[in-house]
This record gives C-alpha cells, structure tokens and sequence, in this order.
C-alpha cells in the first residue's frame, strides 16, 4: 500500500525522517516555519551512534568530511589534570567514533541530499490545524497549512522541536521545564595538537557545573560552561561574553587560555536549559512526536542528535514494513522509547549532580555505561 506523510519542522529529525522514509518509497513532503531555513553557528558534539544512524541515510561520510573527527572524550580536573578519558570507538567501518561539527555543517549535509532526491520542502510555512480521523473511524489525518493549502495523509510526524506546536494541540500540559542550568557557547581557534572533546569537572567557583570545549573544524573549536542559573534569569545582550568569562574564571590548562578569546557579545551563544520528557506512547491516532519534541534532554550526554536521526531511521524502517500504520508506530515506540528515555533522564540526572554535589554519583561511569548501551543496536 502506498502511504503519504507529512513532516512538521525541518530540523534534524524531520529532514533525518525524510530523507529515510524516501529511501523506503513513501511519498513525504516537509514544511518548515523558518523561511530562510537557518541553523545558528554554534558547535555540536556527536558520537558513533549518530555516525552509524546517518550512514543509514546514506549521510556518514558526508557529516565526518563536514566535520572534525577526534579521538574521543577526557574529563579533568578544574585545572586540567586527566581524570579519565573514553577513546571513541567507531560503529561503522572507515568512520570514526567522534565527532564534532558546526550546527550549519551539519544542516548543510542533511539539506542537501533533501533537495538532491527532491523531497518537497514548503519554507515559511507551518500547520494551520489538523484533523485526526481515527477518531471518527477513518484511517488519516487532515492537515491545513499557513499558505492556504492543504492535504490528508497516512501520518503527519511532528519534527518541530522542543517547543512543539503541534505538541501543545495534543498534550497540551507537557511543556519544557528549566532544569535549573543553562549553557554559554563560543567559538574560538583551536589549538593545532588539540584532539580531544575535554570536559573539566568539579570546578568551585561558585558557578555549580562544568565546562569544556570541542573541535569543529582544523581552524575552529567551541567552548562550552554550563552553570546553575537560579531563577532563570535573562541576560542584557551585551553583557553576554563578560558573563560567560565570569563562569569561566577558575578554570586552567587549554581552557583557561581559550577562555580569553571570549570577548565579543555578540558571538556568545546563552541557552537556559528546558527538557521535556513525553510517556510512552509519543503518537496518537495518525500524529506522531519524534526528535525534541518527544523527548528534549539537557546537552550533558551530547546525545540529542543522535536521537532525533535514531528516532527518523527506526520509524523510516517501520514505515516501509509491509505492516499497518498502528503496528509501525507500537514497533517504532518499542524501540526507542526505553532509548531516548534513558539519554533524557540520565541527562538531566549529570545537571542535578553538578548543582548539588554533595549527592553526585560518579559521572564518568554514567557517561561511559550510557556509550556503551548506546553501541548496542537501535
Ligand atoms: C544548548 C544546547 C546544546 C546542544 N548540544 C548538543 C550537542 O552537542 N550534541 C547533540 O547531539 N545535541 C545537542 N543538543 C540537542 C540538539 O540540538 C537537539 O536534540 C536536536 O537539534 C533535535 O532535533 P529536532 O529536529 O528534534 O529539533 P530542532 O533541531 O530544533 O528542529 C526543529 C525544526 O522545526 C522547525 N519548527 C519549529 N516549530 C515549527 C512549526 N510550528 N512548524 C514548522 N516548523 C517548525 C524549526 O524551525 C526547526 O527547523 C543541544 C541542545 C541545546 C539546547
């Protein structure tokens, strides 16, 4: 049976879950609110199960050539002293274990095979309303756009991130809430002999976190400190980089003297930190939450990529099963849902552990036990 699908939000997810139900020769169309369809340059950090889902796609190579593969990830001491360090290990032949990449980078890869295999993609338009019709007996799902056009489908899947708006019309009390930290990115040279993504803990600044940095490119890494921020405070934009190097003052090693570059407010990336974590199951009748919008998690575990693309290959492969609609998405919640809700909450279990250390366990085990789960096939 042929099957028609429309993709809310052209994100990783969404482009992800095109480009895989396309391979599987369901007819699938992506509407994307951001008219200039723009990705913020900042870094992002991914591991070999991310490499692994791409390549799925077809798309692992081209995200290592984007990006910069490294050895892996060391956690040290405040003022750089090793800890311990988890080599990456890879999934994929020929592919490495780690990697990092510009945000761009990578919505450049996913863009361009969308438009090489012609999915149709709609700019500046969102989902005016839908109707469900299993709930009066039918097998579809009646969507109206912002342009005025409209279309029915076998499944709409909503792709539109940790702030899901069609979220908000079918569960409308799960909302993101702050987890009580937020995170300040900058980007800056990196060093020549620097190979690895390090992670400094346990620092006693007054600012309970940690902080670190991650290559991106030869030229380019990124820093990163993430902070309590109690109350959820706003920042005036122009204070942005004399905040940051507030939260970083206290940390040394290669850190310490990137830290300097952060001057320029207007480069200073502030994201307070919202997760919403949905039940089981993530659909009802023929609308289905995959990415963010079923499960945002905190950036502790650098895992939310990669299980926006694991959501998008596993429900691709579900698709294309010669099953009903209904079967696909049970098959599809049975797994990932264990899955995603394992990176979520351990996830912000690591932000916990930071603001009150007194009840910390050992973050070095959880991240290295969670790589190895997440090694493990989808
Ligand atoms: C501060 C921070 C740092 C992070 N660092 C990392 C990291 O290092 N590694 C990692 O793996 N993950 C990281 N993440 C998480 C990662 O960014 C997300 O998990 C991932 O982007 C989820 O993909 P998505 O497609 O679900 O959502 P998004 O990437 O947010 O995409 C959603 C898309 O939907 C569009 N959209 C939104 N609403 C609508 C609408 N109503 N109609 C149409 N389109 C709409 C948006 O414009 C966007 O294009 C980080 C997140 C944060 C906040």
């Amino acid at each position: 049976m042929s099957k028609k699908v429309c993709v809310i939000g052209g994100g990783v997810a969404g482009l992800a879950v095109a480009i895989g139900l396309h391979q599987q020769g369901i007819d699938v169309e992506v509407v994307e609110r951001d008219k200039d369809w723009k990705v913020y340059h900042v870094g992002i950090i991914v591991q070999a199960n991310f490499i692994r889902a791409l390549e799925t796609l077809g798309l692992g190579k081209a995200a290592v050539d984007a990006g910069f593969p490294y050895r892996g990830a060391r956690f040290l001491t405040p003022s750089g002293d090793l800890i311990a360090e988890l080599p990456g290990e890879s999934q994929v032949d020929g592919l490495p274990g780690d990697l990092g990449l510009t945000r761009p980078a990578l919505h450049e890869v996913l863009t361009s095979k969308v438009k090489a295999l012609g999915i149709p993609v709609k700019l500046g338009v969102t989902f005016e309303s839908f109707t469900d019709n299993t709930a009066t007996g039918g097998d579809s799902v009646d969507v109206t756009f912002t342009d005025g056009t409209s279309g029915t489908y076998d499944l709409l899947i909503a792709a539109d991130g940790n702030y899901s708006a069609v979220r908000k019309v079918l569960w409308p009390e799960a909302k993101p809430a702050f987890t009580g930290q937020g995170v300040w990115r900058y980007n800056v040279p990196r060093p020549a002999d620097l190979e690895w993504s390090d992670l400094y803990i346990g620092v006693e600044n007054g600012y309970k976190g940690k902080a670190g940095y991650c290559p991106l490119t030869p030229e380019e890494m990124y820093i990163f400190v993430v902070t309590e921020e109690p109350g959820n405070p706003r920042f005036d934009p122009a204070t942005l980089a004399e905040e940051m190097s507030k939260r970083l003052a206290g940390y040394g090693g290669v850190l310490g003297e990137a830290a300097k570059a952060v001057t320029d407010p207007a480069l200073t990336v502030y994201r307070p930190l919202e997760a919403c974590i949905m039940p089981d199951p993530w659909y009802q009748g023929r609308v289905v939450l995959i990415g963010d919008a079923a499960h945002s998690a905190t950036p502790h575990l650098g895992q939310g990529a990669a299980m926006a693309v694991e959501d998008a290959v596993v429900l691709a492969e579900e698709l294309g099963e010669d099953q009903s609609i209904e079967a696909a998405l049970q098959a599809f919640m049975l797994r990932r849902f264990e899955r995603a809700k394992l990176v979520g909450t351990s996830s912000i279990m690591l932000g916990e552990w930071e603001m009150h250390p007194e009840k910390a366990g050992d973050p070095v085990e959880v991240t290295e036990r969670i790589r190895r789960t997440l090694a493990e096939p989808v």
